[in-house]
């Protein structure tokens, strides 16, 4: 057993291993086992309801799990404390909903975490957050509150904030939902570009054609269970199962 939970280079950056959750009674992760490699973009799509935020989550242990195990880099998680904290704040996320402080500014918003958490000096951090902004293309909105930006341009400095941890991976949970359709794509393009800069990715999405295009694998998730699981060019062509049909049907 030891030896498996050695870090190495082929050592999961994620790693579930049968893990069920449940919400009261309600089964909400069955038996999901799954492992994401370093530089892999892991892209999970399926129906409202099956489980994929609750899964994004429990990899941060932002939900508790029931049974199974997840490993990061080969250990598991810590329950509590400094050591959750840090390994935590190496994973990152991008939610939705953006969940920028909303009466700071934006550079603020990057540069805060890594001074209090990574104890960077203001002015190392501002230089790379600054860095960061430019990367996603905002720079220019760094001294605004996150009000004064788009909702794209917020989604933008959400994912530059995500970055500035150096992140292990990053999770993405529907991070296009709630934009407006003009400003989908830009935030896309930041992700392809990021997927292709080799970071490790989870993304949960709907959009089909930024799947089909950034996923190294597919996974189809279905009433809380992993129900089919591939290279985006043979599950978007021959889906296994009636389910993912439908599924795929209904975006056409
Ligand atoms: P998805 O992201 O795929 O739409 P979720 O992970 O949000 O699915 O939800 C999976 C299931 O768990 C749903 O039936 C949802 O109602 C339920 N659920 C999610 N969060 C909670 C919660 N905090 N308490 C109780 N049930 C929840
Ligand atoms: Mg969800």
């Amino acid at each position: 057993m030891n030896s498996e939970r050695k870090s190495g280079a082929d050592t999961p950056v994620i790693e579930l291993r049968k893990v069920n959750k449940y919400f009261g009674t309600h089964h909400v992760l069955k038996d999901v086992s799954l492992s994401v490699r370093q530089g892999e973009v892991v892209v999970i799509i399926g129906p409202s309801g099956s489980g994929k935020s609750t899964l994004c989550r429990t990899i941060n242990r932002l939900e508790t799990i029931s049974s199974g195990e997840i490993l990061i880099e080969g250990q598991p998680m810590p329950a509590e404390g400094k050591e959750l904290a840090q390994v935590r704040s190496r994973i990152g996320m991008v939610f939705q909903s953006f969940n920028l402080f909303l009466h700071r500014t934006i550079l603020d918003n990057v540069t805060m975490a890594p001074m209090d958490v990574l104890h960077i000096k203001r002015k190392d951090a501002e230089e790379e957050a600054l860095k960061l902004l430019r990367q996603v293309g905002i720079e220019d909105q760094a001294r605004k509150v996150p009000a004064q930006l788009s909702g794209g341009q917020q989604q933008r400095a959400a994912i530059a904030r995500a970055l500035a941890m150096h992140p292990k991976a990053i999770l993405f949970d529907e991070p296009t939902s709630a934009l407006d359709p003009e400003m989908i794509q830009e935030v896309l393009d930041v992700m392809t570009s990021l997927a292709k800069s080799g970071m490790t990715m989870v993304i949960v999405t709907h959009e089909m054609n930024f799947a089909r295009n950034v996923a190294d694998r597919i996974i189809f998730m279905n009433d809380g269970a992993i129900l089919e699981e591939g290279a985006p060019d043979e599950f978007f062509a021959h889906p296994k199962t009636e389910r993912a049909r439908e599924f795929l049907a209904s975006f056409r």
